[in-house]
């Protein structure tokens, strides 16, 4: 799996990506669109990588997938990103014939540039393993408290998006994200539990 692959997918298909504090608040990432305008992500900068990439993925969903609100939107954009970020034919050779626990999670993490918990949803989605020892690795999870909070020594660098800066420059006297809100469609999405 190519690092930046899929922020570049998302930029080739005319989706512009930032980054922010969002002033502290715990927000994963909001998107505006408007009728006309390239879709704008905003990511919140403060969480960990594996965060950010997950966030892009399932506002990604929401953009393909949700022109207008469904009941199930937001497990639906989860399933999509989940998808889109470990692709089961893809990830399956990783699992096959090795036993799924939290050291083959955490070696993992890395090389998908995915949070431990998205492997374990993968893992079970590519019949790695069954919904008993996906419970039993959620219970490791919490026992060892990194269910909201993966090990910080596991940590990778966030992908930089690339198109913003040029954007920036190119519309002299248009600012930032501001630009997009007032007429906007936000999607604020907060903290998931895995
Ligand atoms: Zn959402």
């Amino acid at each position: 799996m190519a690092a930046d692959v899929a922020e570049a997918r998302r930029e080739d298909a005319g989706i512009v990506v930032a980054h922010s504090d969002f002033g502290g608040s715990s927000i994963s990432g909001v998107t505006f669109s408007v009728a006309g305008m390239p879709p704008l992500v905003v990511l919140n900068s403060t969480q960990p990588a594996d965060r950010m990439r997950f966030t892009l993925g399932h506002e990604l969903g929401h953009i393909v997938m949700h022109k207008f609100p469904t009941p199930d939107m937001e497990n639906e954009a989860d399933q999509f990103t989940s998808n889109f970020l470990l692709p089961t034919e893809d990830v399956k050779p990783y699992f096959a014939g090795r036993k799924v626990d939290l050291p083959l999670l955490a070696a993992l993490k890395p090389e998908w540039r995915v949070s431990m918990a998205s492997l374990v949803f993968a893992a079970k989605r590519a019949g790695a393993i069954n919904e008993g020892q996906a419970q039993y690795l959620w219970k490791q999870f919490s026992i060892h408290k990194i269910r909201l909070r993966e090990p910080p020594e596991l940590d990778f660098a966030p992908e930089v998006p690339a198109s913003w800066p040029a954007r920036k420059k190119s519309r002299d006297g248009v600012s930032t994200s501001r630009s997009y809100c007032p007429e906007g469609r936000p999607l604020a999405d907060g903290p998931r539990g895995a």
